[in-house]
């Protein structure tokens, strides 16, 4: 693949999903908001793109509640009720959607003989059922219900940013509710309850998208149970989550500046964990698929020369 050598590209950016992905593996994230960006003119550059856009049916599944839920919402606030057999069709219909975009994908790396951990799926049935069962007892929750019965709605798409000085900011709320007393920002945590310190730095960084004193309201999902958290975060917390945020980029910033001339990747570390790699997208790219053990030690050697 021909590309110019990396900079960081365009501006720093700090997301929730970059982050993490740099926390699981250096490599990966370089070719995903580096390389992939860098080169999406070109035909490799493309497929790199496709292959990151792959999710698992899992994850596939959540995006699918996720937006259910906000089409129901806005609904909602215009006086359109929706039927339990309205949502059950809602959530199957773009369950199935996802799955044929993803085999879509999967078809178009495999043509052009790049190979990778995926394999196309059809929509599984409990999965649906599972899907239909989020919706309707987030819909039932006493808590969800008191909010949704007085004031009115604005839903924040997740790609609105916020620029603070010279880093772009993605972690907007799912809605914004205008309440009598007051504004909620809303979020939905799809994937587990997440820690309490973790809830704490999501709402200071959610505050940026409301007044100094909006509340929070984190609804989050686990085991097929949904629970409520209420914060009111105070400008303090706001600060020393923007102070995390830089220390971030900075590590991202470190990572893309490892990168050796003819965008040489060897230097830049693999997963701690071969977990990592199981779903990898592109495993295919990484010498770990030679065997992540003999990668490792190979890398090693290499950093001690
Ligand atoms: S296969 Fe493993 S080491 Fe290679 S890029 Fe993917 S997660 Fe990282």
């Amino acid at each position: 693949m021909r590309t110019q050598p990396i900079v960081f590209p365009y501006q720093p950016t700090w997301s929730n999903t970059r982050i993490n992905l740099l926390q699981r593996c250096p490599r990966a994230f370089v070719l995903r908001y580096g390389l992939a960006q860098l080169s999406k003119h070109h035909a490799q550059g493309r497929l790199l793109s496709v292959a990151f856009q792959i999710q698992t049916p899992w994850v596939l599944l959540h995006q699918t509640i996720r937006e259910v839920l906000l089409d129901y919402i806005e609904d909602h606030g215009i006086g359109n009720q929706w039927s339990k057999g309205l949502i059950r069709a809602r959530v199957k219909a773009d369950y199935t959607k996802a799955i044929q975009r993803r085999n879509q994908r999967i078809r178009t790396i495999q043509s052009q003989q790049m190979a990778q951990s995926f394999t196309v799926v059809e929509p599984e049935l409990h999965l649906i059922e599972m899907g239909v069962d989020a919706c309707l007892k987030l819909l039932e929750n006493p808590n969800f219900v008191a909010l949704l019965s007085e004031g009115s709605i604005e839903r924040i798409e997740a790609t609105t940013s916020v620029l603070q000085g010279k880093i772009r900011i993605y972690a907007a709320p799912d809605f914004i509710h205008y309440g009598r007393d007051r504004t909620s920002l809303v979020k939905f945590n799809l994937y587990g309850q997440a820690t309490r310190s973790e809830r704490e730095r999501q709402a200071a960084l959610l505050m940026m998208y409301g007044e100094h004193d909006s509340r929070i309201i984190q609804f989050s999902l686990k085991y097929r149970k949904w629970s409520v958290n209420t914060v009111a975060s105070t400008q303090t917390q706001t600060k020393q989550a923007l102070n995390l945020v830089s220390q971030d980029v900075e590590q991202m910033e470190a990572i893309f500046a490892q990168v050796g001339k003819n965008n040489d990747l060897s230097l830049i570390p693999l997963a701690d964990s071969f977990r990592s790699c199981m779903n990898c997208n592109v495993r295919a790219l990484c010498p770990s698929r030679h065997g992540y053990e003999h990668a490792k030690a190979e890398q090693r050697s290499l950093m001690c020369q």
